[in-house]
C-alpha cells in the first residue's frame, strides 16, 4: 500500500490525511505536540472552558464535507447551530450597533443605525456576492499555480470583470465610496482583519469576506470550537489514520528531487508523498535545509498576530453576544501601529468572544468565559511582558468606560497567549495567525503553492499556503492537496 506522512496534526493536516485516506494511501500524521488541532486547541482552568484559537466558525459544509466523503454522517460527530447575531459592536460615544445575520434584517437595522440608505447597503453587497461568485473557484478551491486552472470559462469571466473586483483600491477607500458613515466604514474595514490584513492596505475584493457571513452565515459549534478538530481527529483515527504525538519532524527526506519521508526526533519514516502542514517558513528554514527556498515567497510581509486574555468573569452581561466588538476611535493609528510601528496602539480595538453564551457549561453559573483579543503585530523581538501589562491596563479602562462596568474586580482566573506563545505552540513564524497577509493585490499569487515545484511528491497544507489562513481556507488547502496527489496504481 502507497504510504503518505503528514507533518503536523492542525486542521489543515487532519484534513489532509482524510483526503490521502480516501484515495487509498495508508496515512501517518506526525505532530510535535501532545495533541492534535494545532492552534484549534482548548484549556479548561477553574471551572472554565476557553477555545484558545478560533473563535468564528464560518462555512461548515467544508467540515461536513469530510465526513461525508467517507460515508458518516457528520451529525454523530460534530453539531453546530446558525447565529441569529453575527456580532454586537461598540464605540467609545455610546452606539450600539447589533448585525443581525438575516441579510433582509441588516440592511434595514444598519440604514436606519447609521443613517445610510438601504440601496447603498444592498448595491454593496451585491457587490461582495458578485465578487466572490467571479473568484472563488479560480482563487480559492483550485491551484493558483497550475496552468489548467487559468484556461475556463470561470477564469475568463474573472478577467472581464476585473474592474468590478476593486483590486486597486484599499478595502478602506472601496468602503468610503459606497458609505458616508464612518463607523459603517469601521464596520466593513474590519474584515480585513479575518486574514490578519490591514483594512488600509488590502485590495478591495477583500470585501467578499462580509458576503461569505451574511450569505452562508456563522456558527457555533456544540460544545465550542475545538470540537472542530476533535471530531476531524475522531473520524481520521476511525478510518484508520495513525497519529504519533510528541514527535516533531526534524527533516523531510529527498532523494534525487524526491521527497521520500522524514526524520523525525525518534524515528525515520519512509513514504511516496509527503504533506507538510507545518508552517511554509519553518518547513524551509528547519526541515529542507539543504534544499533551495522560494525567496520572495518566505520574504512576503506576515499576517497579523494577537495578544488574548483569557478571563473567568463572575457576572453575567446581558448586553453582550457570542461575538462582540468595542471599537478603536483611531483606527487608521491602531492598524499603523500594528503593521507599520509593530507595537500596540493605547485605544485599540478589544474583540470578546463568550462561548458560555451559546454553552452554559464554559462556565460556571452566573459566570460567563471570555475571550478577550486584540490585533497584534507579529513577534519581532518586542518586550512582549511590558506590551501585555499596558495593554492588560488599555483593555480594562476600555471595557470599563464602554460597558459602564469595574471588569477587574469580576475577574476570577487569568490565561494570556501572545504572539510569542502563538509561535512556540505551533512554530507559525512570527506568531501569525494567518500566514502571511493580503496586505497587497499581489498576495495570493505569491502564497507557496500546495505542491512544490523542485521536489516530487512534496505537498503543502494549511494557513501559510494557497489559498491562505482561517479555517475554511485550510480545508480548501487540503482538498487541493487531495485533488493534486496521485491516485494510487491498482494492481491486478
Ligand atoms: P496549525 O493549527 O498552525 O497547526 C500546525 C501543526 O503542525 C501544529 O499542531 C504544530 O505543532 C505542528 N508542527 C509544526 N511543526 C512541526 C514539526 N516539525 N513536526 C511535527 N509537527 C509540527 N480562523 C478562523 O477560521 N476563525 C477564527 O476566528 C480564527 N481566529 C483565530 C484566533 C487565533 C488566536 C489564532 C491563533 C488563529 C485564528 N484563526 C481563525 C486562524 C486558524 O486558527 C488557522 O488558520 C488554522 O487553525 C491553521 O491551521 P493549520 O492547519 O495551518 O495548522
Amino acid at each position: 500500500m502507497a504510504k503518505a506522512l503528514v507533518i503536523g496534526a492542525g486542521i489543515g493536516g487532519i484534513a489532509s490525511a482524510l483526503r490521502l485516506c480516501k484515495k487509498g494511501y495508508e496515512v501517518t500524521v506526525v505532530e510535535a505536540n501532545g495533541y492534535a488541532g494545532g492552534k484549534l486547541h482548548a484549556i479548561a482552568q477553574d471551572g472554565y472552558r476557553f477555545d484558545l484559537g478560533p473563535s468564528l466558525f464560518t462555512m461548515p459544509h467544508f467540515v461536513d464535507e469530510l465526513f461525508e466523503l467517507h460515508d458518516k454522517t457528520p451529525a454523530n460527530y460534530f453539531n453546530y447551530h446558525r447565529k441569529n447575531t453575527i456580532c454586537n459592536y461598540f464605540w467609545e460615544d455610546g452606539h450600539k450597533f447589533s448585525a443581525s445575520g438575516s441579510r433582509e434584517a441588516f440592511i434595514r437595522e444598519a440604514s436606519h443605525s447609521f443613517a445610510e440608505p438601504v440601496e447603498a447597503i444592498e448595491k454593496y453587497l451585491k457587490r461582495n456576492r458578485n465578487k466572490y461568485e467571479l473568484t472563488a473557484t479560480l482563487f480559492l478551491e483550485k491551484s493558483l499555480h497550475k496552468v489548467g486552472t487559468y484556461l475556463s470559462k470561470q477564469t475568463i469571466k474573472s478577467i472581464l470583470s476585473i474592474s468590478s473586483l476593486d483590486i486597486d483600491s484599499s478595502l478602506n477607500t472601496t468602503n468610503k465610496t459606497h458609505f458616508k458613515n464612518p463607523k459603517l466604514v469601521q464596520l466593513f474595514n474590519r474584515y480585513a482583519t479575518y486574514n490578519g490584513s490591514s483594512p488600509y492596505k488590502t485590495p478591495g475584493i477583500m470585501s467578499m469576506i462580509p458576503h461569505l457571513e451574511m450569505h452562508y452565515g456563522t456558527f457555533f459549534p456544540e460544545g465550542g470550537m475545538h470540537q472542530i478538530s476533535q471530531s476531524l481527529y475522531q473520524l481520521a483515527l476511525d478510518v484508520g489514520v495513525d497519529f504519533k504525538f510528541n514527535e516533531p519532524i526534524t527533516s523531510i527526506n529527498v532523494q534525487n528531487k524526491k521527497a521520500i519521508g522524514a526524520t523525525s526526533s525518534k524515528t525515520a519514516y519512509i513514504s511516496d508523498i509527503v504533506v507538510t502542514n507545518m508552517d511554509v517558513y519553518p518547513t524551509y528554514k528547519k526541515l529542507l535545509k539543504n534544499q533551495p527556498a522560494p525567496k520572495k515567497t518566505l520574504q512576503q510581509e506576515r499576517s497579523s498576530s494577537a495578544l488574548i486574555f483569557y478571563w473567568g468573569i463572575d457576572r453575567e452581561f446581558p448586553n453582550l453576544d457570542l461575538h462582540n466588538i468595542l471599537f478603536s476611535d483611531d483606527y487608521t493609528a491602531e492598524f499603523d501601529h500594528i503593521f507599520n510601528k509593530r507595537a500596540l496602539h493605547k485605544d485599540p480595538t478589544i474583540y470578546i468572544n463568550i462561548t458560555s453564551k451559546e454553552h452554559q457549561k464554559d462556565a460556571p453559573k452566573g459566570h460567563e468565559n471570555w475571550f478577550v483579543m486584540l490585533n497584534a503585530p507579529g513577534n519581532y523581538g518586542q518586550d512582549w511582558e511590558l506590551l501585555k501589562q499596558e495593554a492588560r491596563k488599555n483593555i480594562i479602562a476600555k471595557i470599563n468606560s464602554v460597558l459602564n462596568t469595574d471588569i477587574e474586580k469580576h475577574i476570577t482566573t487569568e490565561h494570556v497567549l501572545d504572539p510569542v506563545g502563538i509561535e512556540n505552540a505551533t512554530s507559525s513564524y512570527r506568531g501569525a495567525l494567518y500566514g502571511a497577509a493580503s496586505n497587497n493585490k499581489f498576495a495570493a499569487f505569491l502564497r507557496h503553492p500546495n505542491f512544490s515545484r523542485r521536489i516530487k511528491n512534496l505537498y503543502f497544507c494549511g494557513g501559510s499556503v494557497h489559498p491562505g489562513g482561517g479555517i475554511p481556507l485550510c480545508l480548501l488547502s487540503a482538498k487541493i492537496v487531495g485533488d493534486l496527489v496521485p491516485n494510487i496504481k491498482k494492481h491486478v
